[in-house]
């Protein structure tokens, strides 16, 4: 019998060959990690809409979506039109403009939370800023994140992210830098609470996203309970929006949640397509970025995304973005949960029927595939993912068995978006069906 590997390099000539170029002149062939996974990834040519093309014409559903950011689906028209207009005035002034105003304005309007906006260009450097603050605001030094949070790869944020959790995730950073980092686990309130009240005077901020890692929900009270602490501790909750923020609704995760955070920071769907980043929040923290209030030196806050931030494609790009989904709430995120429940509950079914236990784990349109490695397995946060479901078998098996009929998924599923229609959502469901007659075929 051909195996999954064997049939996925079969389909795959035209990758295997640029993975081969590619690891020549860039560490492990890529730009970003998640990005590798073995053999090698399958290249690109092009995408539209739910579909993306490999360069060997395989056709495929795409679930990552850009890294879960085109939640219009790929391409769209609107977003073209508009890069097309704003390339033909010129693609970057660094100079300001009225574009980035009208943005922010929209973004103050919609999110209650956010009175003011910092525009940068990436995620990264949006949670790198916000710690920043909270940390010029209070006078503090600890910092308390998620065990499994990914906030970017800014130094201070990138602890405890996989597992093993105690040894570094990089090497390249100073024990120093990290010693004020400290950590907390997704959902456990009674630890969260103990955590927040230990570090008491020292800390800064809590930086936490709206869902946990492979989008577990939240438990009831978890997030309100985690932002009222934070504030009786004196210091700052930040919120990470960079994957909810438009995804969840205009108002993301905070408006899901009915959260209201001192700092948020949004990524990915915010641009529309574009590279963008922003920190918004609290004025009176905020202002510590103004470089006009005359704050003696080394009491304001350098802050900003630099040479390319609020430039005109990605500000107008993200703009449009933004106002559709704002003008189309009412019916685009109930019909985007719909669709992430049907998958949901699809994927899951078509396991069951071979009697291979998975879970589904997600919000909205997001959502994960998890392979549990005993039916009642207690599953709530990165280590009970890690070490009570087999995590290699879906990076690895799943992955390549999904991409051999036709479906990208990311951690096993990924983001469906407004252009993933009835049929496509079928066609999810038939190939986990598949892959799951496959593996049980197999085990
Ligand atoms: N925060 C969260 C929650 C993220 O998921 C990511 C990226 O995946 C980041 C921050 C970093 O964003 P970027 O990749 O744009 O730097």
């Amino acid at each position: 019998m051909v195996s999954f590997i064997e049939t996925y390099k079969q389909r795959t000539p035209g990758s295997a060959a640029l993975y081969e170029r590619a690891a020549r002149v860039m560490p492990g062939g890529v730009c970003h990690n998640p990005r590798f996974y073995p053999p090698y990834p399958v290249y690109l040519s092009r995408a539209e809409g739910s579909r993306i093309w490999d360069v060997d014409g395989n056709e495929y559903i795409d679930l990552w979506m850009g890294h879960y950011s085109h939640i219009l689906g790929h391409n769209p028209e609107l977003l073209r039109t508009v890069i097309a207009e704003t390339a033909a005035q010129g693609t970057h002034w660094g100079i300001v403009h009225e574009h980035q105003i009208a943005y922010a304005e929209d973004l103050c309007r919609v999110i209650p939370s956010v009175e003011r906006v910092r525009f940068g260009v990436s995620g990264t450097e949006a949670t790198m800023y916000a710690v920043r603050l909270a940390r010029a605001y209070t006078g503090r030094k600890a910092i308390l994140k998620v065990r499994g949070g990914w906030h970017g790869s800014g130094s201070e944020l990138v602890k405890a992210v996989h597992s093993p959790m105690d040894i570094p995730e990089s090497a390249g950073i100073l024990p120093e830098v990290m010693e004020y980092t400290k950590t907390i686990s997704f959902n456990d309130t009674e630890g969260t609470v103990a955590a927040i009240r230990q570090c008491g005077s020292d800390l800064a901020a809590v930086i936490i996203e709206a869902v946990g890692q492979n989008f577990v929900p939240p438990h009831p009270n978890y997030l309100e309970t985690v932002q009222a602490e934070t504030r009786k501790a004196g210091a700052v909750f930040i919120l990470d929006e960079v994957i909810t923020g438009g995804r969840l609704g205009p108002q993301g995760g905070q408006g899901l949640y009915g959260l209201s955070p001192d700092l948020t920071t949004m990524g990915k769907v915010l641009g529309g397509g574009m590279a963008l980043g922003m920190v918004g929040g609290r004025k009176e923290i905020m202002d510590l970025a103004d470089p006009t209030r005359g704050l003696p030196k080394g009491r304001g806050v350098i802050m900003g995304g630099g040479t390319f931030s609020a430039m005109p494609p990605a500000m107008r790009a993200g703009k449009a973005i933004f106002n559709y989904l704002e003008e189309h709430a009412a019916d685009l995120y109930p019909s985007l949960q719909a669709k992430g429940e049907r998958v949901r509950t699809g994927v899951e079914e078509a396991f069951r029927e071979v009697g291979i236990s998975v879970r589904c784990f997600g919000v909205g349109s997001l959502y994960s595939v998890t392979f549990p490695k005993s039916e009642d397995a207690d599953i709530y946060d990165i280590e009970t993912i890690e070490t009570r479901s087999d995590v290699r078998r879906r990076d690895h098996e799943f992955r390549l068995r999904m991409l051999n009929h036709g479906v990208y998924t990311m951690w096993g599923g990924g983001a469906i978006s407004d252009a993933h229609s009835e049929e496509d959502l079928d066609r999810i469901i038939a190939a986990a069906r598949a892959v799951a007659r496959e593996m049980a075929a197999e085990q």
